[in-house]
């Protein structure tokens, strides 16, 4: 079976998109997979969802692909997303808009892993596993060994191992078959990350052998945060992407 290329939190980011998908396909990855968010924050959401389209592999609803996409009330975003979010929705294409609109909540890989943007026991609101305590209730719905979710911009793994939830950072591992324990994966997340590395972050996975490898991928992020400033989009959106936060 062909390496995976799992990928999430796009926002937006053309660059860092690129810089991802070139470093996956020089590894040999063949099938792509996006845990959602791919629009938002970022200056080239049309440019990033057809780019994402044209993958042809599975794509999961965020919570950002679904305010741009429908004419939800945006009280619950901060207003940085807010505003990133009323603006995308004035850029974006009909039929980006309409591909949006049509993402699953969740998905699976082949039977070998669950992909869902925030978390498997709300995947129509988008819940954030920050830390083991929040994936507890995930995990009853987890059915198989492992789920591959985004939405923190933060890698990291959290596996439950009997009754308790061990969290680590995201390192190369392999998944061990007949053990019981069940393992979350977050991608990180290529167009914005937050855990105070500023390179595209993504994972590879290959489903024979169960081997996860994340990747760091270093991009210029100079044009992507001027065209976040020449769109009269927030300062802050163009200045976290050198800060990683
Ligand atoms: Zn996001």
């Amino acid at each position: 079976m062909a390496l995976v290329a799992v990928f999430s939190d796009v926002h937006g980011n053309l660059e860092a998109l690129d810089a991802a998908l070139r470093d996956a396909r020089s590894h040999g990855a063949e099938r792509f997979v996006c845990l959602g968010d791919v629009v938002g924050y970022g200056a080239d959401p049309n440019a990033c969802c057809e780019r994402i389209r044209a993958l042809g592999g599975t794509v999961v609803r965020g919570n950002h692909d679904h305010a741009c996409s429908h004419r939800v009330s945006l009280d619950w975003f901060n207003p940085l997303a807010a505003a990133a979010v009323r603006w995308t929705r004035l850029q974006l294409t009909a039929e980006n808009r309409d591909w949006l609109r049509e993402l699953p909540y969740e998905a699976e890989l082949d039977g070998k892993a669950h992909l869902v943007h925030g978390a498997l026991h709300d995947p129509r609101h988008w819940p954030y596993l920050f830390e083991g305590a929040d994936a507890a209730p995930h995990f009853p719905r987890q059915t198989l060994p492992l789920c591959f979710v985004g939405h923190t911009h933060v890698p990291i793994v959290f596996a439950r191992i009997g009754k308790n939830v061990l969290e680590s950072r995201l390192g190369a591992f392999r998944l061990e078959g007949s053990d019981g324990a069940k393992v979350v994966v977050n991608v990180g997340s290529v167009g914005q990350p937050r855990d105070g590395n500023p390179k595209a972050c993504y994972v590879l996975f290959d489903p024979d052998e169960g081997l996860v490898v994340p990747r760091r991928v270093e991009y210029d992020a100079m044009p992507t945060a001027s065209k976040i400033l020449s769109a009269g989009l927030p300062k802050q959106l163009a200045m976290r992407l050198f800060l990683g936060r």
